[in-house]
């Protein structure tokens, strides 16, 4: 293992812009995947990014940091345990157990659901959503919207990456309702 410093801001951004792939055509043709695993595969960007979503949470004053299925668990978890905060998991429908409360979104084509168990959050709560991508703001919206029906405060939400030429940014104004966006990289 190489012993690496962290990077200044600038050099860390260059990094993570650098670590994210473009895969044409992924999962239909027209779609420009933008895939982490080459982020997540380095020690250096996935630490660094850990650590500026992390320090996000200790800024707002999050107690949770709530993950979306599947990438948002991979940077959340990571996140959450640098900051000493919780990890609550927001799934796609039928994945969690026992009582859930549920929110259903549209999709490009069809809808979708997004879960929690009733008894992850409670009200004295400030939590941190965080995910990958942002790109419409459906997936977002719909989670914001789920936490803040248990009784918690929505301290923001933070993505790796923001799609900005979708959209997402404005479809999310009411959702955030004050809270914060934040975008690592946003193209
Ligand atoms: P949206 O609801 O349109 O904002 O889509 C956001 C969700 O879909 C996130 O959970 C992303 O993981 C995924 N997603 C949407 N577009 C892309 C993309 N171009 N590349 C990778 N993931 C995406």
């Amino acid at each position: 293992m190489t012993t690496t410093s962290p990077p200044d801001r600038d050099a860390a951004l260059a990094l993570l812009r650098e670590r994210i792939r473009d895969v044409p055509d992924h999962p239909r043709p027209g779609v420009v995947f933008k895939d982490i695993t080459p982020l997540l595969a380095d020690p250096l960007a996935f630490r660094v990014l850990a650590d500026l979503l992390a320090d996000e949470c200790v800024r707002l004053g999050a107690t949770t940091i709530v993950g979306i299925e599947a990438r948002g668990f991979i940077l959340g978890a990571a996140a959450a345990a640098r900051a000493r905060a919780g990890f609550v998991p927001a799934r796609k429908a039928g994945k969690l157990p026992g009582p859930t409360l549920s929110r259903a979104y549209d999709l490009e084509y069809g809808r979708a659901v997004v879960e929690l168990q009733t008894d992850a959050l409670q009200i004295h709560d400030r939590v941190l959503v965080v995910d990958d991508v942002l790109a419409t703001g459906g997936t977002s919206e719909a989670v914001l919207r789920l936490v803040r029906s248990t009784g918690a405060t929505v301290a923001g939400l933070a993505v790796l990456l923001e799609l900005s030429f979708l959209g997402g940014r404005e479809r999310l104004g009411r959702a955030l309702a004050g809270a914060d966006l934040h975008s690592v990289v946003v193209v």
